[in-house]
């Protein structure tokens, strides 16, 4: 279980099939954690990279910032749409 360092509340699931997207093809599949009461989320992804440079393993990709990019938190979301599943 996760917990909201700030609000102690346990966060919940909101989302499944995100992926934590470092460019080169390389993005780990991941979940959508939320608190309840403040509504910060967090991904829990998988401990092993996947290379998937067409973008077709998840139904949304998240561009990770890099070391060089300004500090602050993940906020650049669903950028990249999985295609289709038909
Ligand atoms: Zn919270």
């Amino acid at each position: 279980m996760f917990i909201c360092a700030e609000c102690r509340r346990e966060m919940k699931c909101v989302f499944n099939g995100m992926a934590a997207d470092y460019g080169n093809g390389v993005v780990y599949n991941s979940d959508v954690w939320q608190c309840p009461e403040c509504n910060k989320q967090m991904l829990h992804t998988n401990d092993y990279l996947t290379h998937d440079p067409d973008y077709n393993l998840c139904r949304y990709y998240l561009t990770m910032r890099t070391k060089d990019s300004a500090p602050g938190p993940i906020h650049k979301v669903l950028e990249k749409f999985k295609k289709s599943q038909n």
